[in-house]
């Protein structure tokens, strides 16, 4: 994927594109920033950009000086470009945490090794190790060396969502890209462009927090179903003041129905919850007359009006900061069912 099928990011991305053009890419990188958001993809692009057999390079008007207002970007269809996307170019080094979760000494000495040679087709390669996090700290420390004395063909690239658990040492060698959440527009964006309908995608990044990954994870059905369920769940609070075995009753209806693996359940209950969290927005939305255009869920407006007389102001305040708890506690490892339960009763 080329630089310029990434989406968002636009500042991360140009001064990368910029770099490989004057060849000025530091030797190694800290991709961070929460996961899901295009970092990997984002390090692919530059080994891409790096070893293109056909850059196209164009002038960015963007620059204030004319010396640095060229980019590069990947053709995306030359051999090169195809093998980095099949992960299988001889110059771009894969690194990421086996069965046990972490990244063991033995790997990184086998690229350390393996980087020390000049490239075998490529200009430059790309050695890219995600979930840099997952590397022990032995295995860090025999990166160090590498990091210290970088071989002038090789870019390290580290890709991690918790960089604080790099050791200061690594984190010292190497300058920091912080990727940030992408807007619920960018998501909508990437989601009609994978042939998504323009509500659906609307729909779907209002609950993904930033994340693409997780957008594309929650297929339009799933959301349909979680944001009628939610809904269900709210109009049935609002109908129960004062009657919490009522509120109970309509909490089974949030948690998964029996025979859904364990993790499952926990996954669909949080997708309900984050869509109830949407709805919850775009009901604020409708009690203070904001512009409708900015609902996340405009095609349940009419059920969503039914629900603002008993969640505007105060109570809709309440019931959207029970509902973020929830999903905090759900991350957190608490029962579905206490979850579920717990929340009923604040709404
Ligand atoms: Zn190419």
């Amino acid at each position: 994927m080329p630089f310029r099928d990434i989406i968002g990011h636009r500042q991360l991305v140009g001064l990368l594109a910029r770099s490989v053009r004057r060849e000025s890419l530091p030797p190694s990188l800290i991709f961070a920033g929460p996961a899901g958001i295009g970092k990997r993809l984002t390090a692919l692009a530059t080994a891409q950009a790096l070893n293109c057999t056909a850059p196209v390079i164009t002038k960015d008007d963007s620059s204030a000086s004319a010396s640095s207002g060229e980019t590069i970007d990947a053709c995306g269809k030359c051999k090169a470009c195809k093998r980095i996307a099949r992960g299988v170019h001889p110059d771009v080094l894969f690194v990421e945490p086996g069965d046990t979760g972490s990244i063991k000494i033995e790997q990184v000495r086998d690229i350390v090794d393996r980087a020390a040679y000049r490239p075998f087709e490529g200009r430059r390669r790309a050695v890219i190790i995600d979930q840099a996090d997952a590397l022990v700290p032995a295995a860090q420390n025999a990166l160090l060396k590498t990091l210290e004395e970088p071989p002038p063909s090789s870019v390290f690239m580290l890709i991690t969502s918790r960089p604080d658990m790099l050791l200061p040492t690594v984190l010292s060698r190497c300058p920091r890209l912080q990727f940030r959440a992408l807007g619920p527009h960018d998501i909508a964006a990437a989601l009609v462009k994978r042939g998504h309908s323009e509500a659906d995608a609307r729909a779907v990044a209002a609950t993904a927090e930033g994340s693409l990954g997780r957008a594309l994870e929650t297929s339009a059905g799933d959301l349909v179903e979680a944001r009628d369920v939610a809904q269900h769940v709210l109009a049935q609070a609002a109908a129960s003041v004062g009657n919490p075995r009522k509120r109970i009753e309509s909490a089974q209806d949030l948690v998964p129905k029996p025979g859904a693996r364990g993790a499952d359940d926990r996954r669909q209950l949080a997708s309900r919850l984050r869509a109830m969290a949407s709805l919850l927005r775009d009901i604020e939305l409708l009690s203070t007359r904001a512009d409708v255009r900015a609902l996340a869920n405009p095609d349940v407006q009419p059920a969503l009006e039914r629900l603002t007389k008993a969640y505007e102001g105060e109570r809709g305040i309440r019931a959207f900061t029970a509902v973020d708890r929830a999903l905090g506690a759900l991350v957190g490892n608490a029962g579905v069912k206490i979850v579920a339960d717990w929340l009923v009763l604040q709404l």
